[in-house]
C-alpha cells in the first residue's frame, strides 16, 4: 500500500455511460435514467470538478463466479436467445431478460470491483459506484432487479487482496438478503440490514433472528423497520445499532449499499425518508468509515425508484459526501439540469433545491421507548448485542 501516512488521496469515483446498458426494459422501475440525472445534476452542482471517473471493465467469469454458479452464468449469457424454461429467476416480471444481458450485468460488477481495487492499491481511501449495489442477487438466480451480486463479488475480492474484515451496511428498504446469504457462515463479513419489515415487505426476510451460520453467529445483523419509519426514526435505529457493532467489530474497510427506496415518495415501498434524512445517513456512514474502518470506504448504489425527484438529489449528496464536497441542502438545482429534465419528463413535478426541508435531528435510543422502532432497535440489539460482548440494554453499548 504504497502512498504515505497522513497525504490524502483523492477518492475514487466509477462511472461511465456504458452502465445505462444495465435496462431491464419497458416500464420496469429499476430506469438507467436515474444514474444519468444523478451524474448530470452532480456535475452540474460542481461535485465532480476535477474528478477524472473511472471507466469500469466487465468482470470475468472468475470474478463472478466468486459467488456465483457457472451454471447460472450460462443461463444469463444464453437468456435473450432462450425461448423458455429459462429457470434461476430469469425471464420473469422482476428480473425480465435483455439484449447483452451477461454483458450489461458483468459490467456493474466490474465497476465495484474497480472500486474495490482503487481502495485495496492504496490508490484511494474512498471509492464509489453508484451503478452497483445489486444486493439480491443469490449464487444461481437472479432476484429483485439484479442479476449478479456486484457488492459480494466486491466484498469477496477484498477478503483475497488484504482485507480480513469486512463490513457491509446496507441502508436499502429492502434486505439486503444476497449478501447476507454470500458471507452467512463467513466470519470475515459482517452484514447490516435496516430495512422495511419482512412482515410487510419482499424479500420477507431480514429478521433480527437471522444472526449468521455456526462458524459466524452474530455477523448477520437485520434491523426490521415499521412501515412509515421517518428520518428521525431510521436515524435513532442506525446510531443505536450499528456504531457499537463496528466498533466492536474493528473492520478494516466498510461497504455500503446506499440504496434510496426509503424515500417516502417510493413507489415500491413504504417508509418515509426524506432527501435530506439520505444526506444525514451518508455523513453517518463517512463518520463510520473514519472512526471504525481506517477511513476505508467503498460506497455503492443500490434501490431507489422516484427516479426524477429523490435517486438524483440523494446520490449526488452521497457522491458529494464521499468527495468530502458536501452540498449545502438550500443550493437551488441548477437552470441547466432542471430544463433537461423538463423536456426528458414534461409532466413531473420537479423540486428547486437540493433540500426537502427536513428536519433529521433524532432523540438517540435511551433504552426506554416503547414505540415501534424502539422496540425494533430492542428485538435487534437483544438477538445479536451479546455475541458482541455488548450489553443490549445498556444504551450505553
Ligand atoms: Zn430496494
Amino acid at each position: 500500500m504504497g502512498a504515505e501516512q497522513g497525504v490524502a488521496r483523492p477518492p475514487a469515483v466509477v462511472w461511465d455511460e456504458s452502465v445505462l446498458a444495465y435496462d431491464l426494459g419497458g416500464d420496469h422501475p429499476l430506469n438507467p435514467v436515474r444514474l444519468d440525472l444523478t451524474v448530470r445534476l452532480a456535475t452540474a452542482l460542481g461535485v465532480l470538478d476535477g474528478v477524472d471517473p473511472i471507466a469500469p471493465a466487465h468482470a470475468t467469469d472468475p470474478e463472478l463466479e466468486r459467488v456465483h454458479d457457472p451454471a447460472y452464468l450460462a443461463a444469463v449469457r444464453a437468456a435473450p436467445s432462450t425461448a423458455w424454461d429459462l429457470g434461476h429467476g430469469l425471464g420473469t416480471t422482476d428480473n425480465p431478460v435483455f439484449d447483452r444481458m451477461h454483458e450489461a450485468s458483468s459490467l456493474i460488477v466490474g465497476g465495484s470491483l474497480a472500486a474495490a481495487r482503487q481502495i485495496a492499491s492504496g490508490a484511494a481511501d474512498r471509492a464509489v459506484s453508484i451503478a452497483g449495489g445489486l444486493h439480491h442477487a443469490m449464487r444461481d438466480r437472479a432476484a429483485g432487479f439484479c442479476v449478479y451480486n456486484d457488492c459480494a463479488v466486491a466484498i469477496s475480492w477484498l477478503l483475497d487482496n488484504g482485507f480480513d474484515r469486512v463490513a457491509y451496511v446496507d441502508t436499502d428498504v429492502h434486505h439486503g438478503d444476497g449478501v447476507q446469504a454470500a458471507f452467512y457462515d463467513d466470519p470475515r463479513v459482517l452484514t447490516v440490514s435496516l430495512h422495511q419489515s419482512p412482515l410487510s415487505l419482499w424479500p420477507g426476510t431480514g429478521r433480527p433472528a437471522e444472526l449468521g451460520g455456526p462458524n459466524a453467529e452474530g455477523t448477520a445483523v437485520n434491523v426490521a423497520l415499521p412501515p412509515g419509519t421517518p428520518d428521525r426514526g431510521w436515524l435513532r435505529a442506525f446510531h443505536a445499532v450499528v456504531p457499537s457493532l463496528l466498533t466492536a467489530f474493528r473492520p478494516q474497510v466498510l461497504v455500503t449499499q446506499c440504496g434510496v427506496d426509503s424515500h417516502r415518495e417510493d413507489p415500491l415501498a413504504d417508509l418515509s425518508l426524506t432527501v435530506d434524512g439520505h444526506r444525514a445517513i451518508y455523513r453517518a456512514l463517512r463518520h463510520l468509515a473514519d472512526t471504525t474502518a481506517n477511513g476505508k470506504w467503498l460506497a455503492l448504489g443500490g434501490g431507489g425508484y422516484e427516479l426524477v425527484r429523490v435517486v438524483p438529489r440523494s446520490w449526488t449528496h452521497l457522491l458529494a459526501t464521499v468527495l468530502d464536497r458536501d452540498v449545502d441542502p438550500r443550493v437551488p438545482l441548477p437552470a441547466s439540469w432542471i430544463s433537461h429534465v423538463a423536456r426528458t419528463a414534461p409532466n413531473w413535478p420537479l423540486p428547486t433545491t437540493m433540500t426537502e426541508g427536513a428536519d433529521t435531528s433524532f432523540a438517540p435510543w435511551d433504552g426506554s421507548g416503547g414505540d415501534p422502532v424502539d422496540e425494533a432497535v430492542r428485538a435487534t440489539r437483544r438477538a445479536v448485542f451479546p455475541l458482541h460482548g455488548l450489553d443490549p440494554e445498556d444504551a450505553r453499548d
